[in-house]
């Protein structure tokens, strides 16, 4: 299954942070991280107190289930030791399953396409430069989405 995820670090050395989560992901069995984007910087989200975000997405292979996959980017956050204050608030490390091939899942602990993503220059910049021709369930295409999206809203560094 093709999956993408949206990666996101404010605290703790973030450019590290989000190494470290692209290499957790990778050496999980079941899954293979095949393309990964540039990093790009972004301010938090809603004016929220805090540094800057750097973040990415990247694709992956997997043959876990949406589930399964959601436990493992919770349990990378936990080994990243992110501690869950205010919602949006500053963060060590944030794991978004974005797209799971094209279903749409809709679940207490899961929304796929993850909801806000098509607002978000921060996921469809990156989403973007890794996939063009992508489409998102329910939403259309990647490449009409990003008519939406402000690009001077994220920074690539
Ligand atoms: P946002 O979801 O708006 O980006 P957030 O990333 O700060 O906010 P979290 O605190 O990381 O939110 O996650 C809250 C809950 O969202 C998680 O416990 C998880 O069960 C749920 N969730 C629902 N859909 C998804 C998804 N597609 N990817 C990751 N988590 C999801
Ligand atoms: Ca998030
Ligand atoms: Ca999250």
């Amino acid at each position: 299954m093709l999956a993408y995820i949206g990666l996101g670090s404010n605290l703790q050395n973030p450019r590290a942070q989000i190494k470290n989560a692209l290499n957790s992901l990778h050496h999980t069995d079941g899954i293979e991280v095949v393309d990964v984007s540039s990093l790009y910087e972004s301010k938090p989200l809603l004016d929220m107190p805090g540094p800057n975000y750097i973040n990415a997405v990247c694709k992956i292979d997997t043959s876990l289930s949406a589930i399964d996959l959601l436990d493992i980017c919770q349990s990378i956050e936990d080994n990243q030791k992110r501690i869950r204050e205010v919602k949006w608030g500053s963060r060590t490390i944030d794991l978004d399953i974005l797209l799971y091939e094209q279903q749409v899942i809709s679940s207490d602990r899961l929304s796929i396409p993850h909801p806000e993503m098509i607002d978000r220059a921060f996921v469809m910049v990156p989403l973007c430069e890794i996939d063009k021709e992508i489409n998102v369930p329910l939403l259309g295409p990647v490449k009409s989405l990003m008519e939406r999206i402000n690009k001077l809203d994220v920074k690539k560094i």
